[in-house]
């Protein structure tokens, strides 16, 4: 396309080749760059802080598979690990002792966590924490925040229009109305909005569900926790902090270890299976206690506690020492230093937001505190942005709304690559036209 030299005529043809046999070309639908245009890069290979595609190019990954990556690409310890667990046998459909230590690495880092499950993925997080706080309350409706992603659940796929309380508007056509109707979704960081839908809706709300930090809107920290715990236990609904993205990320004991507001449940993903797939939710025993087979509430999976991904995150945990979180912070402070310097040398009204390490930039004088704030700035600023960066082999979140992820294995030289593009991409945002 443009300067720079980066060809992309491989993964042009991987993605022409992907779309015949994949929706979209893309297993994951924000890998498509339908919001920044242009064609997915195709991945060969990654190691350390380093990505590098089909046609050769390598990128700064500042992606780090949107989040799991926090040691690196291919770290030696975790391969050592897994390759150690697929010798012994890939599945067993049986207990292993691996699942204790995972287990036991959680809690030992999550206080407000007694006891976990682990299962595949933080899509089936949440949709369990919240089937089990319905079965624990005998409530039927939920709270989410608009702009809070939980996975493609039904019923939290619904979403508020702009920052207005709405009661069950599925997002997505095959959500029914009905999956959605007990689903009341409110602005991130009001609230007023959830007293009132507490009292509007009195023995009604089992839970609510809210990031415990937002990075699905872009970074934007929670102002209100300790109250929202507050009015959760007032009301006898539970509180479920959805750590998936911050936990084992922001600190060793994910966004609690820097709030210390408890949660009653937990949703973990990403960093804790190290990029294996693996999940697991948890919280007081009292609550857990309710799951099948000790309780009623069922739940289940085949590979759940799968060994290689138990193993990888195993690893992963315990190479994620105080040394690795002073790195993550670091770093993050130091991107962010560098989108401040490059913007405003460029004259692009910007913000750049911190939620823990989780940095993004929104282009926008205002504080982004809730999702409107985050659709009111001036995202179309950002395709050329991102495309500019790309070119020059840094490898950004394909869309305006994601945090950016550093990891733990970047260097010197990775930030003078990133300092080298900034000012370019600066400039393009500058004159990008609406
Ligand atoms: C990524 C994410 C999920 C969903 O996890 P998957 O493993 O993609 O299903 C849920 N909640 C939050 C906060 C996330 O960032």
């Amino acid at each position: 396309m443009r300067l720079g030299g980066v060809t992309s005529t491989r993964s042009q043809a991987l993605f022409e080749r992907a779309a015949a046999v994949i929706p979209g070309g893309v297993n994951s639908p924000v890998r498509a760059f339908h919001s920044v245009g242009g064609t997915p890069r195709f991945m060969v290979r990654g190691e350390g802080p380093h990505l590098w595609d089909a046609d050769g190019n390598r990128y700064v990954d500042l992606v780090s598979s949107w989040g799991p990556m926090i040691l690196g690409h291919a770290h030696p310890a975790v391969v050592d690990a897994v390759r150690a667990a697929a010798v012994g046998g890939l599945s067993f459909g049986t207990p292993t002792e691996g699942e204790i230590e995972l287990a036991e690495e959680i809690i030992d880092r999550v206080a407000p966590v007694n006891q976990v499950r682990l299962v595949n993925s933080g899509t089936e997080a949440t949709m369990s924490a919240i089937r089990l706080a319905r079965g624990y309350t005998g409530r039927r409706k939920v709270v989410k925040f608009a702009g809070c992603y939980h996975g493609h659940v039904d019923a939290l796929l619904a979403q508020a229009g702009s920052g207005v309380a709405t009661l069950g508007l599925p997002t997505s056509p095959g959500v029914t109305g009905a999956q959605a109707a007990d689903t009341i979704v409110l602005p991130y960081n009001d609230l007023e909005a959830v007293r009132k839908a507490f009292e509007e809706n009195p023995d009604e709300i089992a839970c609510v569900i809210t990031e415990a930090a937002a990075g699905n809107m872009g970074a934007v920290a929670p102002k209100h926790n300790a109250e929202l715990l507050e009015l959760c236990h007032e009301h006898g609904a539970l509180l479920v902090m959805d750590e998936v993205m911050t936990g084992f990320r922001v600190s060793r004991s994910g966004w609690f270890g820097l709030e210390n507001v408890p949660g009653d449940l937990y949703t973990f993903g990403k960093v804790m299976s190290g990029g294996l797939p693996a999940a697991a939710f948890g919280g007081r025993a009292e609550i857990m206690a309710r799951l099948a087979p000790s309780g009623p509430v069922y739940q289940a999976g085949t590979l759940s506690g799968n060994p290689v991904a138990v193993a990888a995150g195993l690893a992963t945990l315990r190479a994620a020492t105080d040394d690795v979180y002073l790195k993550l912070d670091a770093n993050a402070t130091r991107l962010g230093a560098l989108f401040t310097t490059a913007l405003s040398e460029a004259g692009v009204a910007h913000r750049v937001q911190f939620a823990g390490n989780l940095v993004s930039v929104f282009f926008t004088e205002d504080e982004v505190t809730d999702y409107a704030g985050a659709q009111a700035a001036q995202t179309w600023r950002f395709p050329p942005f991102f495309h500019a960066l790309l070119e020059r082999g840094v490898y950004p979140p394909p869309s305006a709304f994601e945090a950016w992820f550093v990891n733990a294995a970047m260097t010197e030289e990775d930030f003078a690559v990133i300092a080298e593009a900034l000012p370019h991409a600066a400039r393009a945002a500058a004159e990008a036209k609406q």
